[in-house]
């Protein structure tokens, strides 16, 4: 097939698949359910290893035995997470095929694979839908929720098409690229020409919303990034007089503490960049809020739609916490995605919600040598308590430690006298690399509720949008 055939072949997919939801639609039936879609940024299963253990140990037991919340689940797949043109994947393609059904390029969002990086021109003529936009298209309601900042691949793949994850925001975006009609992410954002636009929007990245002149609430002495004067914060507001915006915590705090829905769309920009990571979190001068608690706002706004929901939920800092090697944040960002998920366990109704936990890739950390049974997950690697195994140069090491990344040293160091479980600890790696790399093999996809038993096998990571899209629209 040449690429024109390839593409117009892909443009046909697209006609069938509105075809498919016009159908739906008119049959007059209401087939809704709901998706709560979580996704654990660069959460491998060694990540899901360390986390059950450290979860338990932080809860006084020895930890081996322990289960996250989505452990629980029944079924399970192992997803094939390569992009087209890459084995080892990043964020933006693999959320494309999650929320498109169609794997493309590395860094690229909501687009096909014929495109390369940068065209805008092609990216414009080769858009694929989001399961969000025919939500919305189907008057569903829709939320994205993410730690990371709201404009971050993950999240961005919920209602962005763009030939670069990198255009945020006007400052980010080439001119010429601008001048030839893509628009940068967050416009995007608040002018998503999809039914009524995402309904909850829950996450970092205001400063891509805010102009350059304009201080941040929190930090006086940022600014935002913008560079065209836009405040995209006050046009969302301006377009609907019921829409809500908050940047911290305690005016979230008074929404979720209001006994009903509040009417109208809601915003949260928490951050200029990305949230805190969970073990700082408490630290944070705007009190923003746990991920539990942005995940039961959605899902109780999301709630009240009669025509059911499609909700993305990111976990987005397991991944930054792992490129710079610091096990400890990426165990701790993991645990708060388990939180999250438990509460919706515990609030919906498993027979009309699939509740669908996944990774768009994994991270090269290792679970390795012979610690004890009980030993400290950050720790170093102990067959009896107070007496660390030595390697062959005779030193102690860390049961975690990375294929890659800034953990990397010169000399092997002795950490005999370093305390390894101490937050700001980098684990060691092999390969000298600035920031430590995302890894291919395989993730995990747990599933519980409305279709879950469509998850299992080794399936490809697009495929997972065909499960959420028939929760949705086929049940
Ligand atoms: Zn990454």
């Amino acid at each position: 097939m040449n690429q024109s055939k390839n593409a117009q072949a892909r443009w046909q997919g697209v006609v069938q698949l509105g075809l498919a939801l016009a159908l739906v639609l008119a049959s007059g039936q209401s087939y809704a359910k709901n998706v709560i879609f979580f996704l654990g940024d660069g959460m491998g299963i060694s990540t899901v290893t360390a986390a059950r253990i450290y979860a338990g140990q932080t809860a006084g037991a020895t930890g081996e035995e322990y289960s996250l919340a989505f452990e629980e689940f029944p079924h399970l797949a192992l997803i094939k997470t390569y992009n087209t043109d890459a084995q080892v994947p990043d964020s933006a393609g693999t959320i494309t095929a999650l929320t498109t059904g169609e794997k493309t390029r590395i860094g690229v969002l909501g687009i096909n694979g014929t495109v390369a990086r940068d065209d805008c021109a092609a990216a414009l003529q080769n858009t694929l839908p989001t399961l969000a936009e025919l939500a919305e298209q189907a008057g569903m309601g829709t939320g994205v929720v993410s730690t990371a900042r709201i404009t971050h691949a993950t999240p961005a793949g919920a209602y962005a098409h763009t030939p670069n994850r990198n255009w945020e925001s006007s400052a980010t975006t080439p001119d010429d690229a601008q001048a030839l009609g893509c628009q940068d992410i967050a416009s995007q954002l608040v002018a998503m020409p999809f039914g009524d636009g995402i309904d909850v929007i829950l996450g970092g990245g205001r400063r891509e919303f805010m102009p350059t002149e304009m201080s941040d609430p929190e930090y006086p002495n940022k600014q935002g990034a913008r560079d065209d004067g836009r405040n995209l914060i006050d046009e969302w507001l301006a377009a609907d007089s019921n829409r809500r915006y908050a940047w911290n915590g305690d005016t979230i705090a008074q929404w979720l503490a209001a006994p009903e829905p509040l009417s109208g769309q809601l915003m949260g920009l928490f951050e200029p960049s990305h949230m805190q990571y969970e073990a700082d979190r408490a630290r944070d001068p705007g009190k923003e809020p746990s991920l539990r608690d942005m995940t039961a706002l959605a899902v109780k706004q999301l709630s009240a739609k009669k025509e059911g929901y499609f909700l993305l939920v990111e976990a987005g800092r397991i991944d930054h916490a792992h490129h710079f090697s610091n096990a400890f944040r990426a165990l701790g960002d993991t645990v708060a995605l388990s939180e999250a998920v438990q509460w919706v366990v515990d609030n919906v109704d498993l027979s009309e919600t699939l509740i669908l936990v996944t990774a768009d890739h994994s991270h090269t950390m290792t679970i390795s040598g012979y610690p004890r049974r009980g030993n400290p997950i950050l720790g170093t690697v102990e067959m009896e308590p107070g007496k660390p195994m030595l390697d062959a140069t005779g030193k102690p090491y860390t049961t975690l430690s990375y294929a890659n990344g800034p953990g990397y040293r010169k000399q092997r160091p002795d950490l005999s006298d370093v305390d390894t479980q101490a937050r700001n600890f980098q684990q060691l790696g092999t390969v000298p690399m600035q920031a430590e790399t995302h890894a291919g093999e395989d993730v995990a996809a747990f599933a519980t509720g409305a279709n879950a038993t469509a998850v299992r096998g080794v399936m490809e990571q697009n495929r997972l949008f065909n499960v959420m899209y028939d929760a949705l629209f086929e049940q």
